[in-house]
């Protein structure tokens, strides 16, 4: 893999995106910017991570994504190309995949 393999590839969310939902994808302009949420070291090297996404209600398990992790804060950036490929997955999603059933909880804080 090579620098220029990284592309910017958050545009098309914009930062409200970004917060509202965990996971959101996030791809690095290069592979040494440091963390944008805590400024850890980036070392480019990708690992195989599971990937929350979802696609209007539906929700959608990703294994075995390539990125890079930030050794501090956890928080996960994919190559632009990878966010491609979860979207276009998401879209035609193959049949055979395994689903799993899972609850939503209301959250209230107990007081
Ligand atoms: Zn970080």
């Amino acid at each position: 893999m090579t620098i220029d393999s990284f592309q910017l590839g958050h545009t098309a969310h914009n930062q409200d995106d970004v917060r509202e939902h965990y996971d959101m994808p996030k791809t690095k302009t290069t592979k040494l910017d440091p963390c944008e949420y805590c400024d850890a070291f980036l070392d480019g090297k990708e690992k195989l991570v599971t990937a929350n996404r979802h696609l209007g209600s539906s929700h959608f398990i990703f294994e075995h994504v390539p990125a890079q992790v930030c050794p501090r804060c956890g928080q996960k950036y994919f190559r632009a190309q990878v966010v491609k490929e979860i979207e276009r997955l998401m879209l035609s999603q193959p049949s055979h995949s395994p689903t799993v059933s899972v609850p939503v909880i209301e959250f209230t804080l107990a007081a």
